[in-house]
């Protein structure tokens, strides 16, 4: 999952619209930074299964970054941050922003939750795990991915009315070119990534895109 992360910056948007695309989607992304950033540094693994040419999904070891606990306080922390860096909203502005962004960070979970094995862990990694494992019927995975990419986008239209063509049609070309990449590049993928290069790219990507959302929307926010 990584195209249908975007849809619920896109959905939430509509919660406190001068809060720029570009932190909406970096919020959303948030959880696989982190992973990235901790495989790198040895505290969360990445594993290759031996039947990767036929399942197409990497597995994981990453309570700090995907479990449930860590996910509520990456969620609280992100409610704390809003706050403290909108000191001129009103007390209700700055709750409500707080709000959005946390919820978005807090997505990422949900959404991970329908497409993972169960291995993401309630508490730590010695807890309890959970997923609904959707990655097992990858065509259903990906149509159901697509299907919120779309309806992520249409309600973004109808409900914030972005006046600026960046807003509207360079979101659009963004999110299609995303959701492409996503999915050709699961349905697609025969052999996996190195691990240190996934870990990279998870880093990374999150700047490009969340960079080009920010300048598309920056006349709208
Ligand atoms: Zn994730």
């Amino acid at each position: 999952m990584f195209a249908g992360h975007l849809a619920a910056g896109l959905v939430l948007k509509k919660m406190e619209r001068r809060i720029n695309l570009g932190w909406l989607f970096f919020a959303a992304l948030f959880h696989d930074f982190l992973l990235g950033i901790l495989v790198l540094l040895g505290l969360e693994q990445i594993h290759i299964p031996a039947n990767f040419a036929q399942t197409h999904y990497l597995t994981f070891t990453f309570p700090y970054s995907h479990g449930l606990a860590a996910s509520i306080i990456w969620s609280a922390l992100a409610f704390g941050i809003t706050y403290a860096v909108l000191p001129r909203w009103t007390y209700k502005e700055r709750s409500q922003a707080g709000w959005v962004i946390a919820l978005t960070v807090f997505s990422h979970f949900v959404l991970d939750w329908f497409v993972h094995i169960p291995e993401m862990p309630l508490l730590g990694d010695d807890s309890p795990k959970i997923g609904l494992s959707l990655w097992n019927n990858l065509p259903l995975a990906i149509a159901l991915e697509t299907a919120l990419v779309i309806f992520g986008f249409v309600f973004y239209l109808i409900t914030v009315k972005p006046k600026t063509n960046l807003a509207r049609y360079g979101i659009a070309a963004l999110m299609i070119l995303i959701t492409t990449l996503t999915v050709t590049g699961q349905l697609f993928a025969d052999t996996p990534p190195p691990a240190n290069g996934a870990a990279m790219s998870w880093i990374f990507q999150p700047f490009l895109i969340c960079g080009l959302a920010y300048w598309f929307d920056r006349k709208e926010a």
